[in-house]
């Protein structure tokens, strides 16, 4: 039986699970990790074409399943049974012997009620990330996606920019799953830049701006930041106050957070 509270909605059609593994496209040397195998209806591809796999499984009652099917053709396969929102995935690049084994390839059909913060968590890594493709709910994937002007575009379409570049891959209907979810689904492959193409002096101060900015999307930018800085601070950067934050560009938002920061240092 599926779990509620652990987001248990198990893939069943095996065309979705060929076309997602496909466009994962494994390879054996890959450092690659899942996160939420479920009963392993995705591992299994996955670990044909690399059979070092690790996973990482909240539920200990799927573990026995997951031992059972795969590790006698695959010794080397790893379960690491806990909540992937605290593992430390820096424990995965590097072998027995301390020696690197290159990047992560991170997959996952993510738990929708944990999405955002685990991926904000692996965002954390994303010096070590060559790659991550997610089922994600339909609505999160099209707001990581959007761009300056649409609906859609927000704190999250501006963070998950700032280091990945994102492409929505397909949809998947709920049929493709037991239980079925309420939601459609989408798949999104997130690739870190190896250099940021906007990077901020502060991180930090970036995500803490641009949170302020999308609290009240319909006010002005004015008037959104009226709490952290002048609006001749904001016009000194040759931008339009009277526009909404939904119209600000990744690049303009590092600008606004480094002047911030200049604004902070002079206090
Ligand atoms: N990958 C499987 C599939 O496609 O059939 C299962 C997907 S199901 C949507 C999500 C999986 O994530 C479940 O197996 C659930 O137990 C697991 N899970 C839930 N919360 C988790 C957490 N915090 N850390 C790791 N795994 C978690």
């Amino acid at each position: 039986r599926a779990r509620k509270r652990f987001g248990q909605n198990f893939l069943e059609d095996d065309n979705i699970i060929r076309r997602i593994v496909k466009s994962i496209s494994p390879k054996a040397e890959d450092n690659l990790v899942e996160i939420g195998p479920g009963k392993g209806a995705i591992t299994e591809q996955l670990l044909a074409a690399c059979p070092t796999l690790n996973v990482v499984e909240l539920d200990r009652d799927l573990i026995p399943i997951l031992l059972s099917q795969f590790i006698a053709s695959y010794p080397q396969f790893q379960i690491h049974q806990t909540d992937a929102l605290k593992f430390d995935f820096a424990n995965l690049l590097t072998d027995a012997q301390g020696d690197p084994k290159g990047p992560l390839r991170i997959v996952g059909n993510l738990p929708y009620n944990i999405s955002t913060p685990l991926i904000f968590h692996l965002l954390t890594y994303q010096a070590d990330v060559k790659d991550m493709h997610f089922m994600l709910q339909k609505e999160v994937v099209d707001r990581m996606a959007a761009q300056p002007g649409e609906k859609a575009y927000g704190r999250l379409g501006v963070m998950v920019q700032y280091y990945c570049k994102v492409e929505n891959l397909f949809d998947v209907p709920p049929e493709c799953f037991n239980p079925r979810p309420k939601v459609d689904s989408a798949i999104v492959r997130l690739t870190p830049y190896e250099q940021l193409p906007h990077p901020a002096r502060d991180v930090t101060l970036l995500s803490r701006l641009v949170n302020t900015a999308f609290q009240q999307r319909r006010k002005t930018l004015r008037n959104s930041l009226k709490l952290l800085m002048p609006a001749a601070a904001i016009e000194s950067l040759n931008i339009d106050t009277s526009v909404r934050p939904e119209n600000i560009t990744l690049a303009e938002y590092v600008a606004l957070s480094d002047k911030l920061k200049d604004l902070q240092a002079q206090d």
